[in-house]
């Protein structure tokens, strides 16, 4: 049976991934120090035998016992209101932290995939982005410290690649969405059927022009899973092309829960990116991958979920703290 640890595994992604490996027959060793991620989205997977739970900071040094064939470093707060109130966390968690996993997986032979971002390209001045284009990020700005780490990230993998021969995977992830996000992260997915659920004006972020391009996790779940298999050490884009802007998204949203609230105007945040689609040439030619799953599909089986949360899930809001981070 092949073993595999996956970094963030209480969290989002990562909790999805832990999912699909138990499924696909691997022994899932669970990683999370829980500062973003929930207990509540893998505990149902406590009772399996071949699933098992470290309550760890991979900043710190790991140790795992026996075997491991892969490690997915998925561990990262990621979301503009987590980055401002743990800010030294997400850093370290991008640099400390994949040195402790690269480290880990050079002394046990094991592949190593990254969860990097379509942050990287920062406000794109490309579009749409591919592999190919540097980016546009602003080192300093409340951002920068989840870029510049997860662009650390991404060298570093290479450096280990290539100076001492590992195994690496580099996915660049791009916006994407699903059951267990969490309601509070500021997210806009979450933010907005959050806000309708609660009966609350619908909030959007400057004038609702800025495009981006939502990803059902499945999809990318498949599209993450192809890429560890495939021979490909260079960074591969994982997103679903089909571009919206934010105020098309708010209408959608509004469809779709029924709300009788309307949408209400704030301030963008500083360095917001304007535009963001992904370029998957490479993943359909490398991978035969492209997404399955419609908006449409996709935002019912999300809402279906957020629609399962107690009342006290729904009432827990950190939305305050996002007005620190607000342009004045
Ligand atoms: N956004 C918004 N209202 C909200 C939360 C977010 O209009 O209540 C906007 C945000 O400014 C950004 C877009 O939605 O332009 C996507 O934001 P999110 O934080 O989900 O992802 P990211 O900016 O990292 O792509």
């Amino acid at each position: 049976m092949k073993r595999v640890l996956i970094t963030g595994a209480a969290g989002f992604l990562g909790s999805h991934l832990c999912e699909r490996f138990v499924k696909d027959g691997y022994h899932v060793i669970g990683m999370d120090n829980l500062i973003t991620g929930r207990l509540k989205n893998i505990e149902h997977l406590f009772t399996l035998a071949h699933f098992e739970f470290y309550n760890h900071d991979v900043s710190k040094f790991i140790h795992v016992p026996g075997e491991l064939n892969y490690i997915l470093h998925f561990a990262s707060p990621a979301s503009p209101i987590d980055y401002l109130k743990i800010p030294i966390q997400t850093l370290k968690v991008g640099s400390l932290g994949i040195h402790n996993c690269l480290g880990l997986a050079k002394a046990k032979g094991a592949r190593l995939m990254i969860a990097s971002t379509s942050e990287v390209y920062g406000d794109p001045s490309v579009h749409p982005q591919p592999e190919s284009y540097w980016g546009n990020v602003n080192p300093v700005g409340p951002r920068g410290v989840y870029d510049e780490a997860k662009r650390f990230q991404e060298a570093i993998t290479m450096a280990y690649h290539t100076y001492h021969s590992l195994e690496t995977r580099i996915v660049r992830i791009f916006n994407t969405y699903g059951p267990r996000m969490r309601l509070n992260d500021g997210r806009v997915l979450p933010a907005f059927i959050g806000q309708a659920l609660r009966g609350e004006d619908l909030t959007i972020f400057g004038d609702g022009s800025q495009t981006r391009s939502f990803c059902y996790v499945d999809d990318l779940i498949e599209g993450i899973v192809r890429l560890l298999h495939s021979d490909c050490p260079d960074p591969v884009n994982i997103g679903n092309p089909d571009q919206i802007t934010i105020g098309q998204f708010a209408e959608e949203i509004i469809a779709l829960t029924g709300t009788n609230q309307k949408v209400i105007y704030k301030d963008l945040p500083i360095d917001d990116p304007k535009q963001r689609q992904p370029d998957i040439t490479k993943a359909r030619t490398l991978l035969g991958w492209e997404p399955k799953i419609d908006r449409k599909e996709g935002l019912q089986r999300t809402y279906a979920y957020f629609r399962s949360l107690s009342e006290d899930e729904l009432r827990q809001t950190d939305h305050n703290n996002f007005d620190q981070y607000i342009t004045k």
